[in-house]
């Protein structure tokens, strides 16, 4: 995945929507596909947006096992229902490497979670799969560690990778992690795959999403993947990050120059 050997910016494509290219891409939707009104009403604001696919779990890797754990086969059940409906691509997280084939069969793009960034059998699996793959960094993984993961999944045959900056684990506690900037600017200067930001699980707190949005935007990342919710209050996950409608709304627009001043378009 070296810039070394092949110079040129990997596009990758989910649904028509390319990634790595002129468009800064924005995926959203919630932590967790909770119910088919929940992601309904959720894909129908969406796409009042330019937004390039919407995001949502159905197998949740939960720190406690006492926390929702997503719907399973249900909740892609559900993503593929509001895709045909909307037109909207979806994109959710693989945990199992048998499940990768049935996933490939409802979503659109396979995430591979922070916490699986080194399952080195899920990243064969999905290596395997004609669908393009969001490989999110490990909270403790290193930039190498995370571009020898993508070559996992490249070599399995796969070459539709794109890496995602999701904040690791510091010293620091005032945010949930800490996100990672100078990883977006490295990956971009020595590999050719999209590299993406997800300012939600990057700070952990609603608040600070937009400014580390713009951010994501102003260092050169190639787009974000941002938790929202129609209700946050209500929602079975991250609830605290999501942002709402309005907060969406505000985030597109002042999302706009910075993106603009980047080179690129919304
Ligand atoms: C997620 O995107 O819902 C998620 C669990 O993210 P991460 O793997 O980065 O913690
Ligand atoms: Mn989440």
């Amino acid at each position: 995945v070296s810039r070394e050997l092949y110079p040129i910016d990997t596009r990758v494509k989910i649904g028509p929507h390319a990634v790595g290219g002129e468009t800064f891409t924005v995926i959203a939707g919630p932590c967790a596909v909770e119910s088919q009104q929940q992601l309904d009403d959720i894909a129908d604001y969406l796409c009042t947006h330019p937004v390039a696919g919407i995001r949502g779990g159905a197998y949740k890797p939960r720190s406690s096992p006492y926390s929702f754990q997503g719907l399973g086969e249900e909740g892609l059940k559900i993503l593929k229902a509001t895709s045909e409906r909307t037109g909207l691509p979806t994109i959710s997280e693989v945990v199992d490497a048998n499940d990768a084939p049935l996933m490939a069969q409802y979503v659109d793009c396979l995430q591979i979670g922070a916490r699986n960034m080194q399952n080195f059998r899920l990243l064969e699996a999905v290596g395997k799969l004609d669908k393009p793959v969001l490989l999110k960094r490990g909270m403790s993984a290193t930039i190498e560690e995370l571009l020898l993961a993508a070559e996992y999944i490249v070599n399995a045959g796969n070459p539709n990778v794109i890496l995602c900056e999701r904040g690791i684990r510091t010293f620091e506690t005032a945010t949930r992690n800490t996100l990672d900037l100078n990883a977006v600017a490295y990956l971009k200067q020595k590999t050719h795959l999209p590299v993406l930001v997800d300012p939600s699980h990057g700070t952990g707190v609603r608040e600070l999403v937009i400014p580390l949005a713009r951010a994501a935007a102003a260092v050169g990342a190639d787009g974000i993947i941002v938790e929202t919710h129609t209700n946050p209050a209500e929602a079975l996950s991250d609830g605290h990050q999501n942002l709402d409608p309005q907060q969406f709304d505000d985030l597109m627009s002042s999302l706009k120059p910075f993106v603009e001043a980047a080179g690129r378009r919304l």
